[in-house]
């Protein structure tokens, strides 16, 4: 009987070595793809300005989650203004990033800018414009008109100050860069953290929603937050497998890609480009413990 030829399985490393540069880039949006959403009665997603931006018209004001890219928030306001004539009242930051904070300078002084109070201290530490004006710890919830807005801090992920932005009248949350389209970033400089993503998604999936608005991509669900909480829980299984087998930090880019991982198929996306080796460490620091 013939002996079976030996097929590199998606675990070899000279197999996924060779792939990795094969991987394509993440996909990026284009600068003019810029689009008002309605995603119910009330609820708008502008996209294309940076990160996604919530725009919640309650009858008596607007609340904005997230202010785009610099330079850009009269964009944000004309598609405001297409929807509603309202004024914009508050401005809630899922996070710092300069593509969420954006606009932030542009936002006129009798706007409420609230955030975590961790995204002040990041936003100040790193000398970004237009640092929150108000900031909570746990939770802060917004009435305004005949809406509910709950902005509300589930524990670090992708940075130490995320906040998810509720609106339990209409099942919908806005949850920042914590899932993204492509990949996520895991910002281990301003606080971000797998091991506490995987909780912060577990507490998300507490709350009552069917819809969710990624920092990132196209509106998602329920069956979406859960993928993304596996995923990370894989990669952090499978790594931390391979620093017990003995694995350096240069060997995990090539033997954690696999057709099952979906962040591990872009070589430029948040995963693969920007928090492996921070990830390497801590796992490495947890397997100390
Ligand atoms: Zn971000």
């Amino acid at each position: 009987m013939p002996r079976p030829t030996h097929r590199p399985g998606l675990a070899s490393p000279v197999w996924a070595a060779a792939l990795i540069a094969l991987l394509p880039p993440a996909p990026a949006q284009a600068q003019s793809d810029v689009t008002i959403e309605q995603v119910r009665d009330g609820l708008h997603v502008i996209s294309g300005i940076g990160g996604n931006i919530a725009v919640r018209v309650t009858g008596e004001g607007v609340v904005l989650v997230d202010t785009g890219s610099p330079r850009r928030f009269e964009e944000v306001e004309r598609l405001v203004a297409s929807v509603t004539s309202e004024p914009i009242r508050y401005v809630i930051n899922t996070h710092l990033h300069p593509d969420h904070t954006g606009g932030n300078p542009q936002v006129s002084d009798d706007v409420e800018l609230a955030a975590h109070t961790a995204t002040l201290d990041l936003m100040l530490r790193r000398g970004l414009p237009a640092p929150p004006r108000t900031v909570f710890t746990d939770e802060r919830t917004f009435r305004t008109g005949d809406a509910e807005v709950r902005a509300i801090h589930l524990g670090a992920g992708h940075t130490g100050g995320d906040v998810v932005v509720y609106f339990p009248d209409l099942r919908v949350v806005h949850v920042g860069d914590l899932l993204h389209e492509v990949a996520p970033f895991i910002d281990y400089e301003h606080g971000g953290s797998s091991a506490a993503w995987v909780t912060t998604l577990d507490r998300l999936l507490d709350l009552d929603f069917d819809v969710v608005i990624a920092g990132h991509g196209p509106l998602m669900d329920r069956g979406d937050v859960v993928a993304f909480r596996d995923q990370m829980e894989t990669v952090r299984t499978r790594i931390r497998d391979m620093i017990r087998g003995g694995a350096l930090r240069r060997h995990v880019g090539a033997r954690i890609v696999s057709e099952d991982l979906t962040w591990t198929h872009y070589r430029s996306g948040g995963f693969m480009a920007r928090s492996l080796s921070g990830l390497y460490e801590e796992l490495a620091a947890e397997l100390r413990r």
